[in-house]
């Protein structure tokens, strides 16, 4: 289709109906049921294969400065970002051997970052370092969540292998009880939580799936031992192997590649295609990225947030697909509320959003030398429907022979599994190996989930306090009842597709509440006022996406398919003016959630 009949009013009701077809046939009426959880009898999906054999430990039952629950970049940042404020006793409690979070666990064959690398790793000014490519292998960007937990000395108080199993505010004492799944009752005057958001990797229910007989695993805990190679390839122990894997996301589309080259042979299980953009990946230098003064990486990724998040900026320091396709995915949704004229932004948005995914679907064509192929391959859906993905490398791969793919829209998903294989339409594919690159469960934290409990004044649980009316807070941070707890990239904040740069704003301003309520010997919580006007901040202008998740395909983004209802979920400016908003907060009204004694605040 050119670009002109795109355009075309018949072009664009055909696509709409062609749209609407492909997410009927995906729709599942067991919508999130569908997954299971890698918990009692798939537990051993989740363990860890890269801690080190550990000795036992004491338990810890001392009291801390802060105790951060997550050794992610926002546990890190957040204890970096605390040492700089001249705290002195961090602990930060993971649940994995080290820090890195999604860079600890996800270390699959061609994992890489798909946002350029010299705006996603923090503190390059702080720490001198510049990447050398434009998107960072993995094993680069956990090294550099180390360098910066030992720039910071955060490893002298860490725990790791440890999950924290409560919280429990101490009014006596002033402070949280800590308590892990290893034995430690430890306090700590202020808790900082920064626990993910898609942690928790999730398995499809397909029926019969313990019945299978060869080796399965998640992406997430990609077993080495059994693949031989390194995340950057050379998997000789499935060179004789018929390899499967399931899904085609992110994280699919990276490690397709790697398996199409080194398996015997790789069944790709497909059921919803991804977009699959031009990548672009190349070495750079220090000049190209303008690493020749201390602030370049801030001012970088402060440019990269501008664009991807609405604002109007002047040059693209950057310049990839996730900037020249921002309008699609962030600028021109938050645009609908502040325009007039919706009818006409929604026309264009609609002629824009054809214009792409047209270009998205030629490429696959102009790729893929099967025809058949090809057409499978395609994405039905309007682009900010499901997070795009970018690939030199993915559509290649089924040009290969030793590369099938197996396309499971018509039956929902992988019918069921034998002892043997995989069943898709009543075809059997017998297979050695079947990996999952099946995702992560959504839930901002395992405070929402309810996973970890958080008693805080008069022994109120947060779960509870929030059941009946939603998330009660100040800036997404803190709430009232439970003081000296501030959490870290949730709920009613501001998110973003460079997450860590949030992350890392998020630890800054936590650290700052940190260091003024030591300063004026007070404990941070905020009035049930500051949480209703912060309410009313997000209500007054909160997102209209219903209409458009309600068309799209399904997938995590719109609940598999239920929608996404509007609400005050986030600040619906975007991230960049969200910080600008914290920094003013700060300088002028933070003697707000600073209450001296610990009693309770009306
Ligand atoms: P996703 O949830 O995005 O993808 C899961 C895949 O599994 C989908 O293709 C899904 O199909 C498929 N699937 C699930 N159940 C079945 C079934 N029963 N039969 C067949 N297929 C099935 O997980 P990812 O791990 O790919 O990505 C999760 C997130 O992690 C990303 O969205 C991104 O935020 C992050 N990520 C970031 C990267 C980066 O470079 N920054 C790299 C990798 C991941 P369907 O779509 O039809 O549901």
């Amino acid at each position: 289709m050119t670009q002109s009949e795109a355009l075309s009013a018949e072009a664009l009701a055909d696509l709409r109906r062609r749209y609407r077809l492909e997410r009927e046939r995906r729709v599942r009426p067991d919508g999130a049921q569908q997954y299971v959880a890698a918990e009692a009898r798939f537990g051993y999906y989740a363990e860890d294969p890269y801690a080190a054999e550990e000795s036992g430990r004491e338990p810890a039952r001392d009291r801390v400065d802060v105790a951060v629950v997550g050794g992610g970049f926002g546990g890190i940042l957040a204890g970096a970002r605390l040492r700089r404020q001249g705290i002195g006793r961090v602990r930060v409690v993971e649940k994995g051997g080290d820090f890195g979070g999604t860079w600890y666990w996800n270390r699959y064959p061609g994992i890489h970052c798909d946002v350029e690398s010299h705006v996603y790793l923090p503190m390059l000014d702080e720490t001198g370092y510049v990447p050398e490519w434009k998107y960072a292998p993995g094993e680069e960007i956990r090294r550099h969540a180390v360098r910066i937990a030992e720039k910071f000395d955060l490893y002298a108080d860490a725990l790791f292998s440890t999950t924290v199993t409560s919280l429990n505010w101490d009014e006596t004492s002033g402070a949280w009880v800590v308590t892990t799944d290893r034995g430690d009752e430890f306090r700590a005057t202020y808790v900082v939580t920064a626990t993910g958001t898609l942690t928790e990797l999730k398995l499809p229910g397909i029926p019969g799936i313990e019945d299978f007989e060869g080796h399965t695993f998640h992406t997430s805990r990609w077993d080495y031992a059994y693949t031989g190679g390194t995340p950057q390839g050379g998997l000789a122990g499935l060179s004789d192997k018929r390899v499967g894997v399931v899904g085609t996301g992110a994280t699919g589309v990276q490690v397709v590649p790697e398996l199409a080259r080194d398996a015997g042979h790789l069944y790709v299980f497909q059921r919803t295609p991804s977009t699959v953009d031009v990548r672009g990946n190349r070495r750079t230098t220090a000049r190209d990225v303008g690493a020749d003064h201390h602030g370049w990486a801030r001012e970088r990724r402060d440019n990269f947030l501008g664009i991807v998040s609405g604002e109007h900026v002047e040059d693209d320091f950057v310049a990839d697909r996730w900037t020249s396709s921002a309008g699609l995915l962030e600028k021109l949704l938050p645009s609908f509320r502040r325009q007039d004229d919706r009818a006409a932004l929604e026309a264009a948005y609609e002629v824009a959003d054809a214009a792409k995914m047209n270009e998205v679907r030629a490429r696959v064509e102009q790729v893929v030398t099967d025809p058949g192929t090809a057409e499978r391959l395609k994405p039905w859906y309007r682009y900010a429907c499901k997070r795009p993905t970018f690939s030199d490398l993915y559509l290649q791969a089924f040009n290969r022979d030793n590369v099938t793919l197996v396309d499971t829209a018509d039956t929902q998903g992988i019918e069921r599994m034998t002892a043997r294989g995989v069943v898709v339409g009543g075809t059997e594919y017998p297979l050695d190996c079947l990996v999952f690159a099946t995702g992560f469960s959504v839930g901002n934290s395992g405070i929402l989930s309810g996973r970890l409990p958080v008693h805080g004044r008069g022994g109120v649980q947060l779960r509870d306090a929030w059941r009946e009316r939603g998330p009660r807070t100040l800036h997404g941070f803190t709430s009232n009842g439970f003081p000296n707890l501030i959490q870290l990239g949730g709920t009613q904040s501001a998110p973003s597709v460079n997450f860590t740069h949030v992350l890392d704003e998020h630890a800054v301003h936590a650290a700052a509440l940190v260091a003024a309520a030591e300063a004026r010997g007070a404990v941070i919580e905020p009035s049930r006022a500051s949480e209703d006007a912060w309410l009313a901040v997000l209500a007054e202008d909160a997102p209209d996406h219903e209409w458009f998740h309600a068309e799209c395909t399904p997938g995590y983004y719109n609940g598999e398919g239920r929608g996404r209802p509007n609400g005050a979920y986030a600040y619906p400016h975007g991230a960049f003016a969200f910080h600008q908003l914290l920094q003013r907060w700060r300088e002028e009204s933070m003697d707000e959630v600073l209450a001296t004694g610990t009693s309770a605040r009306g």
